[in-house]
């Protein structure tokens, strides 16, 4: 009897990300988005210090690392014209890549991918802003890098049923560039890759609520409305479709291929001053403006969503109708 409770009493306690220390997200941002890293740009000695910061962590927490190359990184060059010349120079530059394998004999060979982008856009001098010249990327995308980091770590302690590829992918800023590099070079099949949730955004005007740019597109959407719930929270899809968001960042290259793709993102009701004051702007800082108890409630948002999807019997489809439906059904054709 005694042991049957406890049973009970251990299936019933909540997952780690109900218990994440907002300590712990707050020192992640605040190094991801320090002066020291110099805007994270890609070929930058910035981007490689945080990359190899995101593989300490995942080393600490026991990933796999990418099968290809026996270590936590996937590297590749990207050629980028010399600003005011007509000169090109090729940057060596990685993803980093973590995996960690599901506990369904079946359901671990479908794999979800986890994925924010980790570079920015460097160091600039404007006129808009004499003083600051480094556009430190706090909300886009420290938020989402730091969410992957708390999902290596939730996951690594209590894995779900699906494996999960963690995917933080250099290059977004200058043209979705990782993202495409993973899919054109996928280190699974790409057909056994059910589902991305990427995250990434411009930054947030609300602090009760996320959103889920294309959140009615897939079916993953009951699984978002559900641990916002859980979280007191609530999320919306994307409030400016004119601004075309969804086929702007790293999910699209995945959306393209079929796999049901949204984007996690803080949440917006507009592209307003509030957000238009930090996007893409040096002022985008974890600094005394930057709200690190939302960070708190945005990244354990994420991995409880990203658990239910992982853990769900049935495998997310594209909405019916949906432009990208039909490449969904040639890439997975009888298997769905
Ligand atoms: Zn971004």
């Amino acid at each position: 009897m005694i042991h049957l409770l406890l049973a009970v009493g251990l299936l019933a306690s909540p997952p780690p990300e109900f218990s994440f220390d907002p300590a712990v997200s707050a020192g992640q941002i605040r190094y991801l988005a320090s002066d020291e890293l110099l805007g994270r740009m890609t070929g930058s000695p910035g981007l490689d210090s945080s990359a190899a910061y995101i593989a300490r962590h995942f080393e600490r927490f026991g990933l796999k690392p990418n099968p290809q190359t026996g270590t936590y990184y996937q590297p590749f060059e990207v050629i980028r014209p010399v600003r005011g010349t007509t000169d090109t120079l090729v940057y060596r530059t990685q993803n980093v890549v973590g995996i960690i394998e599901g506990t369904d004999p079946v359901l671990k060979h479908e794999y979800v991918v986890l994925m924010a982008h980790y570079d920015h856009v460097g160091v600039r001098r404007t006129e808009a802003s004499p003083t600051d010249s480094i556009y430190n990327g706090a909300r886009d995308n420290a938020m989402g890098v730091v969410a992957l980091l708390h999902a290596a770590e939730a996951f690594s302690r209590q894995p779900t049923r699906r494996s999960l590829i963690i995917l933080p992918v250099s290059a977004e800023e200058i043209g979705l560039r990782g993202s495409r590099h993973f899919v054109e070079n996928p280190i699974v099949p790409l057909s056994s890759i059910v589902y991305v949730s990427n995250i990434d955004g411009a930054g947030y005007n609300v602090t009760d609520a996320v959103t889920v740019v294309g959140l009615e597109r897939t079916t993953a959407s009951a699984h978002y409305k559900a641990a916002a719930q859980a979280f007191g929270m609530r999320v919306w899809d994307d409030p400016t479709p004119d601004q075309g968001l969804f086929n702007r960042s790293d999910n699209v290259n995945f959306a393209r291929a079929g796999i049901p793709a949204p984007t996690y993102s803080a949440g917006f009701t507009a592209f307003d001053e509030t957000l238009m004051k930090y996007y893409h702007q040096p002022a985008d800082q974890a600094d005394e403006h930057f709200d690190f108890e939302y960070l708190h409630r945005y990244v354990s948002l994420y991995v409880h969503a990203s658990r239910l999807i992982a853990d769900a019997p049935d495998r997310i489809r594209w909405a019916s109708g949906d432009p990208y439906e039909s490449a969904f059904n040639t890439l997975y054709g009888t298997q769905r």
